[in-house]
Parts: C-alpha cells; sequence; structure tokens
C-alpha cells in the first residue's frame, strides 16, 4: 500500500513538474552568439563575453573539455576548449586517437581582434553540427584570448589599432608586461608564453595555427598567410608551403569565395633590405626568426600556419575570412591526417639517429635571409587624395581615401628564405654547470637536459668571441646581441655539474638553434649569456662530438631520458 502510494505521488509530483523540468534538447535558439553577433558586428568580446560563451556551451552540455593553460599577469585564467568526437580531455587519450592535433590560437595581438571571435563562433557550430565533421578526423585546442590582459586595455581603434578598420573600441597589441607575446617564442618571458609552451610539451599539436589581422598595405586579398618561414622548419614549414596553402588557397577562392594570398606588404609601404632594384614594386614576407609563433613551431618540426585578416575590412568580412580560414584549414589537415602524422613521426626520429649515425645529421640553418624573389601577379587597391584632411574610412590615412580600383601587378615576391650560416649537430652542447637558468629555459622548450655528476673531459670545439655586437636599441627590453667568431677543437675539459644537452632527441634542431652562439635568434640574442662573455673570451657553451665518455651518473640515466622525450 504504502510503496503503490508513494509510487503515484511521485508521478503526480512528476507530471506537475513536467513542463517546467523537462526540456527539449538544445536548439539552435539556444545556442550562444558571440558579442560580434549580438551588436551586428559593432563590438567584439571582451573577456567576460568569452567566458559567458563557453560557460553557456558547458551549460548546454556540449561534448568539448575545459581547461585553462594558465594564467596572465594580471591573474586572469587563459581558457582552452577540446573539441573531438569521441570526447577527449588529456593529451593521452589525445595521442590515443592517433589523429592530427590541432592548435588555433586567437587574439595574440588583442587590438586584433576577429581571430578570437571565429574561432568560438566555429567552435560552437562544429560542436552543435549532427553531421560529421572535422572533429571526427582531428583533435582540436582552441585558445580564443591568449593574450586575455591586452584585450581587456579597450580604447578606441584610432588610438590601439590605427590601420585597422573597426570595430569601434579594441584592445592592446601587448601583454600587461608591454611584451609583445609574438617575439617572445624563444626568451618565453611572459607568463603567456610560458603556458603556452607547456601546452606545446604536453599536447605536442602537429599543428599550431595563429589568427592575427595584417597593419600594413591596401592589397586585394581577404586574408594572408604564412607558413613557418625558417629554413631549419626543414619538416612542417616546408610541407605547409608546398602541399597545405595552395590547396587553401584554390579552396579560400572557389568554396569560401576569398581571395587570399601569400602574406606580405607592398616594399614602397616596408622597404626590405635587398631589394630587385629594376622592379618599381616588389612583395615581401616578414622575418623568419623563431621569436615568431608559427616559425618557431616550425623548428620544433610540426606545422606552423600564420593567418593575417586583412585590416581594411569590416570586422564582419574579417570574422568571415578568418571563420572559413580556420575551418578550411582544419578540414584539410583532417583529409591529410595519415601524411601529416607519419611528418611528425619522421621529424621527431630522424634527430635521434644523429648521435649514432653521422650520415643521418641534418644541417641546421641558424642565420638566414629573403631568398631570390619569384615574379608574381599582386593585387593592388589605388588609394587617391581627397585634397583635404578628412578622414574617409577607420584605418586609412587621413586625406586619402580607397578608390576600390584593383590592379592586377606582376612583381618579385619575396615569401621564402635561404640559410646563411649552418651548423652540423654535434652529438651534445655542454652549458657551464652556473647556467641555471638556461637550463630552465631549455625545459621550458621541452628540450631534455641531464646533469654530469663527476667532472669529465670529451672531444669537441670551444667558441671563441672575436666581437660582440650589441643592438644600440632597445627591443622588448633587450639590447639584442650578435655574436662572431670561431670555433677550435680539442679536448674539452668539463666541470662536474655542467648541463649536457643531447642533440639527439625529437626537438634536436631547437637546441641547435637555441644554443649556438651565432644563432640569429638564439639565447645568446636575448642576453641570457651576457654575464658570461667578453671579446676574446669562450662562449659558455661547448660543443661534444661524442657522449660515450661522459660522467657515469648521466649515461646510467639515458634510457630513461629517451624514453621520457619520446613522450613529449
Ligand atoms: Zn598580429
Amino acid at each position: 500500500m504504502r510503496s503503490s502510494l508513494l509510487a503515484v505521488l511521485s508521478l503526480l509530483a512528476l507530471a506537475a513538474c513536467a513542463p517546467a523540468n523537462v526540456r527539449e534538447p538544445p536548439g539552435p535558439a539556444d545556442y550562444p552568439r558571440t558579442r560580434p553577433e549580438q551588436t551586428r558586428y559593432r563590438e567584439t568580446s571582451h573577456y567576460e563575453d568569452v567566458k559567458k560563451f563557453l560557460d553557456s556551451l558547458r551549460a548546454l552540455r556540449a561534448p568539448l573539455a575545459f581547461g585553462t593553460i594558465g594564467k596572465t599577469n594580471e591573474g586572469r585564467e587563459i581558457p582552452y576548449v577540446i573539441a573531438s568526437r569521441p570526447l577527449v580531455s588529456t593529451a593521452s587519450e589525445a595521442k590515443r586517437l592517433g589523429r592530427p592535433i590541432v592548435y588555433v590560437q586567437g587574439n595574440i595581438h588583442a587590438g586584433e581582434v576577429e581571430g578570437k571571435d571565429a574561432l568560438l563562433a566555429l567552435l560552437r557550430d562544429l560542436t552543435f553540427s549532427s553531421k560529421s565533421n572535422v572533429l571526427d578526423s582531428i583533435v582540436l585546442i582552441a585558445v580564443p584570448i591568449y593574450n586575455a590582459d591586452g584585450n581587456e586595455r579597450f580604447a578606441a581603434q584610432s588610438v590601439n589599432r590605427t590601420e585597422q578598420n573597426g570595430p569601434e573600441s579594441v584592445g592592446i597589441r601587448t601583454n600587461a608586461q608591454n611584451l609583445d607575446l609574438n617575439r617572445d617564442y624563444v626568451k618565453a618571458e611572459a607568463p603567456e608564453t610560458r603556458a603556452s609552451l607547456a601546452m606545446f610539451n604536453t599536447w605536442d599539436p602537429d599543428v599550431f595555427v595563429d589568427l592575427h589581422t595584417t597593419d600594413g598595405s591596401f592589397h586585394g586579398y581577404a586574408l594572408t598567410y604564412s607558413p613557418s618561414l625558417n629554413p631549419a622548419a626543414v619538416f612542417g614549414g616546408v610541407y605547409a608551403r608546398d602541399s597545405l596553402l595552395p590547396v587553401l588557397r584554390e579552396r579560400m577562392r572557389t568554396r569560401d569565395g576569398f581571395e587570399v594570398f601569400d602574406y606580405g606588404n607592398f616594399t614602397s609601404d616596408e622597404p626590405i633590405a635587398r631589394p630587385d632594384t629594376s622592379a618599381r614594386e616588389s612583395w615581401a614576407t616578414y622575418d623568419a626568426r623563431p621569436r615568431f609563433g608559427t616559425n618557431y613551431y616550425g623548428i620544433r618540426g610540426r606545422i606552423g600556419i600564420l593567418s593575417e585578416a586583412y585590416s581594411h575590412d569590416s570586422l564582419a568580412r574579417r570574422i568571415a575570412s578568418t571563420y572559413a580560414f580556420v575551418n578550411e584549414t582544419l578540414s584539410l589537415i583532417a583529409e591529410k591526417g595519415a601524411a601529416i602524422r607519419s611528418l611528425t613521426a619522421r621529424a621527431d626520429s630522424q634527430p635521434l639517429a644523429w648521435g649514432r649515425s653521422p650520415d643521418s645529421l641534418q644541417i641546421v640553418a641558424i642565420r638566414s635571409e629573403l631568398s631570390t624573389p619569384r615574379m608574381l601577379d599582386v593585387i593592388k587597391e589605388d588609394l587617391e587624395k581627397t585634397g583635404d584632411s578628412s578622414l574617409t574610412q577607420p584605418g586609412v590615412k587621413r586625406g586619402e581615401r580607397r578608390t576600390g580600383r584593383f590592379r592586377t601587378i606582376r612583381m618579385p615576391v619575396y615569401d621564402r628564405f635561404v640559410s646563411t650560416l649552418e651548423r652540423t649537430p654535434p652529438a651534445a652542447y655542454v652549458v657551464a654547470p652556473g647556467d641555471t637558468a638556461v637550463a630552465t629555459l631549455l625545459r621550458l622548450h621541452g628540450i631534455r637536459v641531464d646533469r654530469s655528476d663527476s667532472a669529465w673531459t670529451a672531444r669537441g670545439e670551444s667558441f671563441v668571441i672575436d666581437s660582440i655586437i650589441t643592438a644600440p636599441r632597445t627591443f622588448q627590453g633587450h639590447h639584442e646581441v650578435r655574436l662572431k667568431g670561431r670555433w677550435e677543437r680539442g679536448l674539452q675539459a668539463l666541470p662536474a655539474k655542467s648541463f649536457i644537452v643531447s642533440t639527439a632527441q625529437a626537438r634536436g634542431a631547437l637546441v641547435v638553434y637555441l644554443l649556438e652562439p651565432e644563432s640569429d635568434d638564439g639565447f645568446a640574442t636575448w642576453n641570457l649569456f651576457d654575464p658570461d662573455i667578453k671579446k676574446g673570451g669562450r662562449f659558455p657553451v661547448t660543443r661534444i662530438f661524442d657522449l660515450s665518455r661522459r660522467g657515469r651518473g648521466a649515461s646510467r640515466r639515458t634510457s630513461a631520458s629517451i624514453t621520457q622525450q619520446l613522450q613529449y
């Protein structure tokens, strides 16, 4: 009696509650909308908007894993979201799926806003789509608001982003320390950089996509892109340049209606060091050094892709082109998943053989310059004088107006670099025992660093410093250093507690790039060795040809270290 009464009562209770509690599965009307979508593309998301957007995805039980890569200077959590079917929430689960892992980052320069908003919209659309899509073939890690502190320094676009066509109020380029995060990938002085390096080490994404906005020339492209430009990026750099980006360009045109091209500026706007003086105009890309994230990522043996929406397009169009570019990139990566995974494996295994077989040695470029240009068609927009000092469009100089007249001009295109200095990797670099900051920073880059227990001697080379060229102007708080000198062979006496950095590890090329004294963007550049160097003196990092005679403590660790390194 009692139990049936209870049953009836609870049924009644359920029935009474039903209209309020039983909900339809969420439909499009419930899906969160980005701030630009809610404001007719007049405003970009604040940090709180991003958090709310992600919170509503979570509340709708979207199949996503949420986390934070770390904290900014001002204590803001930098959110990441993992999307894949089946859903994974850890790096080892992701790895077990055997698919490409793609890390897409928005907002590194916080005034360049559309990456953040496009990425949120794309994440929502892919997640709630019932059709099969890229999430069935890749693991997506989305970091929509990387420079969260810079994002919150809202001010007029005419102040924070002078060459951009809205929105009216945007954040700043730098982080709260006034560091440009896209010049920080080698020295890693920002907490944001350190957090992203930790993500790279943990998740080891096959592809890194960094979303920006241009700030230069008036050209005819909705978006420009770049692979890793550094000649040391022999795996991902070349593959992205030759196998991914030409296909993306075609698809952006035919499927999405956007004309896109290799990133660059007209040299009449931004002169280059060695122009082809016979040409009236040319087009040149930016810089190959790894202080820039996508170049850095290439030297890690992976694919880095830079995306630059056209700053003179409206916010709505910039969001649309960035959305399409990321969407097409993900879908192409999904299609080429097997090739990309095998590229990753080859990039990792090649340096492992360096110490064992001299034939496998890959020479690593450590300095480079723009190579001979190719003649290609580039679209340019004509501007004309207004005859007064009126402002015709945000981001266009006073007294000038856009004409909408586009011309296709054949001109020299400088879109790649050649090495000007190369180094053969030694078996290892040995760093002086006192340079703990160097060891710490190497480890932050996911590089294995051992320590010798005892003093030892080994065949090798030390670098005699002939000159120290210090940049007169500060850049990112540094007077960059360039060293010139010569390597001298001989037996090297290495003190106990020296740091041993084998090049026979997955990131062997990065080891070379960071530690070579003559590298154009190594630790020496960023003053890490300043206290130890003087003209005529020796560089505190030694090249060692053979590790077999090193201290016993170090060799005992070798097999364990290799296992550890394979897990990165
Ligand atoms: Zn940028």
